[in-house]
């Protein structure tokens, strides 16, 4: 079978990397992670003092740009990739609250997003990909062969978050994450750059009533029927 790109974007917190991982193990492509990519470069703003709650240097950030190298590496005891920054593994320190409530601020800077999508764009250059995220269908891979966009009620999406974190031991509050949830859905799809989109061409996966086992078929029966006709 000839291989494809295939493009998951949608709303924050809706499974997208759960599914595209778990499609990618199973038909044997490479998972990439698009969101990993911006909350290393908001780590790395607020590990150097450039992004606070109250302040955000901009213009520090851009003369620092070539100091990010970012990567992804399996972890052979996860079956995962591990995202890493100047090779220091950072898979935990990416997913906090701290980090999930500035990302979408530094993700709709333009220079960060032509750094990112420029390095997303050669990471999928040999296809046989799975990339997910919020503008991988419109702007990173708009010729992607198969292209979904996933969403799911923000109280659904906010718990599923909870459950998470608290299974990883961080100490969360259910209300703090459906804001950030809201807040970053609200940033992300109005912003001026690449903002959050259906393309015109996505097939939309509401999974408010689905289990993962459910959705998990779902996409692997879409895969096969858009793979075996191209
Ligand atoms: O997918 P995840 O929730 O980890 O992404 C974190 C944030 O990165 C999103 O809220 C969004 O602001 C940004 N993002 C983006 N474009 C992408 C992927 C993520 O702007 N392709």
């Amino acid at each position: 079978m000839k291989k494809i790109t295939i493009a998951i974007d949608g709303h924050s917190s809706c499974g997208k990397s759960t599914m595209a991982k778990d499609l990618a193990r199973e038909i044997g492509y490479v998972y990439i992670d698009s969101g990993a990519m911006y909350r290393a470069v908001t780590l790395f703003a607020l590990k150097e003092g450039m992004l606070t709650k109250d302040a955000f240097d901009t213009e520090a950030l851009q003369k620092r740009m070539g100091d990010i190298r970012i990567s992804f590496r399996l972890n052979a005891e996860t079956g995962k990739p591990d995202t890493y920054l100047n090779d220091t593994c950072v898979e935990n320190q990416i997913r906090t609250l701290e980090v999930s409530q500035h990302v979408s601020r530094v993700a709709a800077i333009g220079f960060v997003r032509e750094a990112m999508v420029e390095q997303q764009r050669q990471m999928g250059e040999a296809k046989g990909v799975i990339m997910d995220g919020r503008d991988i269908g419109t702007v990173v891979f708009p010729n992607a062969e198969m292209k979904v966009f996933v969403t799911a009620s923000a109280e659904v999406r906010a718990k599923r978050r909870y459950d998470e974190l608290t299974a990883k031991g961080e100490t969360c509050n259910l209300d703090d994450i459906l804001q950030n949830v809201v807040e970053r859905d609200r940033i992300d799809s109005t912003r001026a750059i690449s903002p959050l989109r259906q393309a015109p061409d996505a097939i939309v996966l509401d999974n408010t009533n689905l289990t993962i086992a459910e959705q998990k078929q779902w996409l692997l029966d879409l895969y096969r029927r858009i793979a075996e006709a191209d």
